[in-house]
């Protein structure tokens, strides 16, 4: 029998070889969250076992979770595109970013499709922090957080332990979607991550072109980083090929569809297919970050 993984062989093949996307995935998936046992040190940008602690064994949860270890399959989709502007006036005048994630939260909220939503806030001068929002007011005040600084993973064990959530909307970069993925494909066997997958209803994911360290060089986990549009979520949204003041949202899948559908007719946004000027501009950012991914793993073999 092949031997079981742990968190040393992820340490080795993962963190330590400059590829972790810093997804917080392990550490939502460790068998002993409630502990404390692993969390995300970002300043020294890794996830980090408590001191002298040892992990029990054959568990191993927090490797075979690992989007970096092995990728999840990407499972056929819907590719709309959308221009995108929220209608919302509180939502809009609170939102320097425009608002449509706000906005596309607060419909699936007041449509009761979830709970609360997982999302990240920036502290003045303080680390980024997840939070839950379970109204519009929440949902506003949380807006615009830095979702590379913070394990947004975590928020989902806060929702369920805390705040007593069946139901919640996951907000997050494109590495914490496929770090999701995997829970939802992968770790269905494993505690955490099958309640955590029954409990996330929609996924939204944020385009990111890559994250900085706080010494302003690029993270190395995101030089090999691939995904642009964050593929594993329902709907993503970002500001790459639309004009200022509106978002880009690409809807991915059949409930993604529905909330954005529902958005639209409750008035929380209005929508027109993206001008292609502006698909082009996607397709052409995605191939080059993709591309950019490939050649970094072939330099890194050499
Ligand atoms: S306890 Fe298990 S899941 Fe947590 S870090 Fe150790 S091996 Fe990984
Ligand atoms: S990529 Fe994500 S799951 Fe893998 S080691 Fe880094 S933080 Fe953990
Ligand atoms: S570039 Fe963005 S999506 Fe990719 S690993 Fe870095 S933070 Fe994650």
């Amino acid at each position: 029998m092949e031997e079981r993984k742990d968190f040393s062989d992820l340490k080795r093949e993962v963190i330590d070889e400059g590829k972790c996307a810093l997804c917080g995935g392990c550490v939502t998936t460790c068998r002993l969250l409630d502990l404390g046992y692993l969390s995300m040190n970002f300043s020294a940008e890794r996830p980090v076992i408590g001191e002298e602690l040892q992990c029990p064994v054959n568990c191993g949860y927090c490797y075979y979770q690992c989007p970096r270890v092995e990728k999840p399959e990407l499972r056929e989709g819907l590719e709309e595109i959308y221009e995108v502007v929220s209608k919302d006036e509180e939502i809009k005048n609170a939102c320097p970013d425009g608002g449509v994630v706000t906005s596309l939260l607060a419909s699936a909220l007041a449509d009761a499709l979830v709970e609360g939503a997982v999302t990240v806030a920036d502290k003045e001068g303080a680390m980024s922090e997840v939070r839950i929002a379970m109204n519009k007011a929440g949902l506003i005040e949380n807006a615009g957080g830095t979702y590379e600084s913070a394990a947004a993973l975590t928020g989902i064990a806060d929702a369920i332990l805390n705040y007593g959530l069946w139901t919640v909307a996951l907000v997050g970069t494109p590495c914490q979607m496929a770090a999701y993925e995997k829970m939802l494909t992968v770790g269905r066997g494993t505690h955490n991550a099958h309640n955590f997958s029954s409990v996330v209803r929609l996924r939204v994911g944020l385009f990111c072109e890559g994250a900085y360290s706080n010494e302003d060089l690029k993270r190395e986990g995101c030089k090999i980083c691939e995904d642009l549009t964050g593929r594993f979520s329902d709907l993503s949204v970002g500001s790459i090929g639309s004009p200022a003041g509106a978002s880009t949202v690409i809807v991915h899948t059949d409930l993604g569809k529905e909330v954005f559908e529902s958005a639209r007719q409750w008035g929380f946004i209005e929508a027109k297919p993206l001008d292609q000027a502006g698909v082009d501009l996607i397709r052409q950012k995605q191939q080059e970050k993709k591309e950019a991914g490939k050649a970094e793993k072939e330099r890194r073999k050499q």
